[in-house]
């Protein structure tokens, strides 16, 4: 089995600070000072749920001031970020947790993190009594680690019966008018929110909800709205690590918050969150070896916030034009030779990775200098992965853009909910694809259009003489080859040919469309490869080397082909030699010219030959 080795760094950094036996557990709780000084545990989970743990992770203990950054979101969810600033600051004190100092200027605590500024945020929480407001922060909190909570009944009995000095800071803040009665309900509050015992496994699991836009990566479920987030992490990276939150930030370069449990949550967003236990704290009351620890990750792993020097990636996966490459739909020789020709109209930008303002700033960069031909635009969203609110409003611009210029854009397979907020934006007007070959599709039938003066009628039967490949037939040819043929009608649905079956005839559609699956792999699945129209020929390929039938295909509607089996040809050949020839070298011709489009698909694909940004 491979170790992973995440599993076997944080195992080496569990062993480097083991021996390190420096500090004390918190005693001004009496109850807290009876803890195991020598637990130890680190766990890292990721954004999508993935967790790494060693030592006493699972071992519980009493969240205390980690709870502060929760339930201050908790307050912004009740009362959102206007009314809770009037209440509580953002500025951090560089003083200690429990200090009694305020912001006098704007009457309010410092900041939420602090003793003052938490006991003015659990005054803020809803509830019609004591309990319906101890339970929604319980509530909150279990949502956060995915399953339930207890308290620690006697280190809450502790801290209520201890808790003086949290008392005091209360009343001041009663006398000044920053938080209103009842006091001793928001003080039990406050006690019983850091009495709640988690594990560090259960704080990275907290911290990793955080970094995954408020979805717990376990339950994935929506436990806080992400625009809170960016409050609660600001006020973590300025304020979360008592008064060593400025070397913190400096040297770790994460949001976090500790607790005088001796727990430290840390968050990089959008990738993993941190759970850190070990008892011993320092003197400013973080746990000494949960310092180290992270300290110690973040500078292996690069992950200090400021220590990203990462070069845009291009947005661009892929950019061709609708003359190098067309959907799969097969099309009338007439159409072809118009698409061959005009197919410059149409530009393709399949996008890649996250879109914001940077990414956004160079597709613009790019289509500025779109070729004046093109006409058609489509934006392809397979290799898109986030997409911010800034980017969405580009691209509303852009689109604003494009239509001034009279150029048509499509975008195909863009992600519902993107696909939600642009219609919300009006986008109205813009064709949504469910995937690129139908987009290609839908610009080629729209530049069809305006070249050829009437519409192929798909229900006509054509005549042998006008199919494609036999158009260069003269109508003495035509005779002679007639008889050759057999006229077949296919139901809706009926297989024309079947995988595996040996193939001895082309097929020449007449009216009707059928279109070719391939069976994957995997099951029964199937996946539409193409569709062929009247006019068209397929089943050629078996002429050269009789093989079997790779692919199914189906009649889509009632279907009317010219079929020739390959039996007859030995007429052709004994009587009718030159005629023999010119089939084949038509045939030929159209297998090389299929092969000639494929290489330069490929060639295009293999960024031989993208387009210039001229
Ligand atoms: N319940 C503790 C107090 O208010 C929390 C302190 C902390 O963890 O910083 O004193």
């Amino acid at each position: 089995m491979l170790l992973s080795p995440i599993l076997t760094s944080i195992q080496d950094i569990y062993e480097n600070y083991l021996p390190l036996t420096e500090g004390n557990p918190a005693s001004y709780i009496p109850e807290l000072a009876k803890v195991n000084p020598d637990l130890f545990g680190i766990a890292i989970c990721t954004a999508d749920g993935q967790i790494y743990e060693v030592g006493d992770s699972q071992h519980l203990f009493t969240i205390q001031s980690i709870s502060k950054a929760f339930v201050y979101g908790l307050a912004l969810a009740d009362h959102g970020v206007t009314a809770v600033m009037k209440k509580v600051g953002v500025e951090p004190t560089g003083e200690a947790f429990n200090s009694i100092v305020f912001d006098e200027v704007n009457n309010r605590p410092y900041n939420p993190m602090v003793n003052a500024g938490a006991i003015a945020t659990t005054a803020l929480i809803k509830g019609n009594s004591a309990e319906e407001r101890f339970s929604r922060i319980l509530t909150l909190f279990e949502d956060f680690v995915g399953h339930p909570l207890t308290v620690d009944e006697s280190v809450y009995q502790s801290e209520s019966e201890t808790g003086h000095r949290n008392r005091a800071i209360a009343y001041l803040e009663l006398n000044s008018g920053m938080i209103e009665q009842p006091i001793d309900e928001h003080l039990e509050l406050y006690f019983r929110q850091c009495s709640i015992l988690v594990s560090g496994r259960d704080l990275a699991v907290m911290s990793a909800t955080l970094a995954n836009n408020g979805i717990n990566p376990i339950t994935k479920k929506q436990v806080i709205e992400p625009d809170i987030i960016k409050s609660i992490l600001s006020v973590m990276a300025s304020c979360g690590m008592y008064n060593f939150s400025g070397e913190w930030i400096y040297k770790v370069g994460l949001p976090a918050k500790s607790g005088v449990g001796g727990g430290i949550i840390a968050v990089l967003p959008g990738q993993f969150g941190i759970g850190t236990f070990s008892p011993r704290l320092d003197e400013l009351g973080n746990s000494v070896r949960g310092l180290k620890v992270c300290e110690d990750i973040s500078s292996r792993f690069n992950f200090h916030l400021f220590d990203t020097h990462t070069l845009l990636d291009s947005i661009i996966h892929r950019q061709y034009n609708g003359s190098i490459v067309s959907s799969t739909k097969q099309r009338r020789q007439a159409e072809k030779e118009i698409l061959e020709k005009e197919g410059k109209q149409i530009a393709v930008f399949e996008l890649q990775g996250d879109l914001y303002f940077s990414t956004m700033e160079k597709l613009f960069r790019y289509l500025e200098n779109l070729d004046p031909e093109i006409k058609y635009l489509i934006l392809d969203g397979h290799f898109i992965n986030n997409v911010n609110s800034s980017a969405l409003f580009l691209l509303d611009q852009t689109k604003e853009e494009l239509l001034k210029n009279n150029i048509t854009l499509i975008v195909s397979n863009f992600d519902t909910n993107i696909i939600k907020t642009l219609l919300s934006k009006g986008w109205l007007d813009v064709n949504f694809s469910v995937d690129l070959d139908s987009a290609l599709e839908e610009c080629e039938n729209l530049l069809l259009s305006k070249y050829l003066s009437k519409q192929i009628d798909k229900n006509k039967k054509l005549s042998l003489s006008e199919m494609d490949l036999l158009l260069e037939f003269t109508p003495p040819e035509i005779e002679i080859i007639k008889p050759l043929f057999e006229e077949i009608i296919y139901k809706e649905k009926e297989s024309i040919t079947v995988e595996g079956e040996e193939a001895n005839q082309i097929f020449f559609l007449a009216s009707g469309t059928a279109t070719v699956y391939l069976k994957l792999l995997n099951g029964d699945k199937k996946r539409r490869l193409t569709t062929y129209i009247s006019g068209t020929c397929f089943g050629e390929l078996a002429l050269f080397d009789r093989g079997n039938r790779y692919a199914n295909i189906v009649a889509d509607n009632d279907v009317i082909c010219y079929v020739l089996h390959f039996e007859k040809l030995k007429i052709l050949i004994n009587n009718y030699p030159e005629i023999y020839l010119k089939l084949l070298e038509i045939l030929g011709k159209n297998l090389v010219k299929k092969l000639r489009r494929n290489s330069a698909e490929i060639k295009n694909f293999s960024g031989v030959n993208i387009l210039s940004r001229k």
